[in-house]
Order: C-alpha cells, then sequence, then structure tokens
C-alpha cells in the first residue's frame, strides 16, 4: 500500500464476512445438538462438543430488545471517541431467524424510532480510524426501511 491511501479492515477476524457484497455474521454450529452460537467459540455451550463449524447466519431479524448508550463507555473500550466527539448510539439484541440473538450497536439511537420486534438487517459501519489512516470497521443492525 502507497503512502496516503487508506485501507478498511475488520475490527476482528472470523466475526463477519468482509469484504463481501452482503456480508454476514459468522456464527458456529454444533454437529451433536445443532446449537448455534455466536460469536465462535471453538466449542458448544450448550452441549460441550468440540464438533463446531462455522456457519453464516441470517442477515435479517427481529429487534428483541434495545437501549441506548448514552454516555462514553469506560475502558477498555476501542472505539475511539473522545467525550468531545461521542453521540449516544443504540444497542441492542436481534433474533436472526430463530436460530441466535445476536448483541449489536444499532444504526439508530432514537428510542421513538426503535420498536421491539421491528426488522432489523446487518450493516458494516465505520468503527474507528486508525494513527495510520487504517478504517476499522465494526458490524450494526439497521431498521429495514419501508418497501425494502
Ligand atoms: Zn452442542
Amino acid at each position: 500500500m502507497s503512502p496516503g491511501e487508506s485501507a478498511t479492515v475488520a475490527f476482528a477476524p472470523d466475526v463477519f464476512t468482509w469484504p463481501a457484497e452482503r456480508p454476514q455474521l459468522i456464527g458456529q454450529r454444533c454437529a451433536s445438538c445443532q446449537a448455534v452460537t455466536f460469536p465462535v467459540q471453538g466449542s458448544c455451550p450448550r452441549c460441550g462438543s468440540l464438533e463446531v463449524a462455522a456457519h453464516l447466519l441470517p442477515e435479517r431479524g427481529a429487534l428483541w430488545t434495545f437501549t441506548t448508550q448514552g454516555f462514553l463507555p469506560k475502558e477498555p473500550y476501542a472505539g475511539g471517541e473522545t467525550p468531545e466527539t461521542f453521540r449516544p448510539y443504540g444497542v441492542g439484541l436481534v433474533q436472526l431467524g430463530d436460530e441466535v440473538r445476536v448483541e449489536g450497536r444499532l444504526t439508530e439511537a432514537d428510542p421513538a424510532k426503535l420498536t421491539i420486534g421491528m426488522e432489523m438487517e446487518l450493516v458494516i459501519v465505520p468503527f474507528r480510524t486508525d494513527p495510520d489512516g487504517t478504517e476499522v470497521l465494526t458490524f450494526a443492525f439497521a431498521p429495514v426501511s419501508e418497501g425494502a
């Protein structure tokens, strides 16, 4: 990479498919009891089996519960905001298919615009920019717009 160019990278490998036209979260499925979990843990939290394999999760799901993060999280927090730049954001638990519930940021922070059960979809959003210009991405859930 030449100077002045910036890259985009996922904040952690093996959390979502990237780069991808339609990114998906990477969970795991247990070969013994079929339990699906996120993120990948290397063993099944339900039955303890080590026979788990990567499993791509549905991109859409229903908002199970949510809250608003209205202040800068305590350390360690890798988001890169300062008290001056911080903006409140939503945090929610989204039920993906009938498989698993995943906690993540929401693109909508206004509780008046969020409803339990509304359809959400996975989006990849900027998380922070490293000093070398690398843009670090994370996943979030966005309300599915009407008619989409
Ligand atoms: Zn299992």
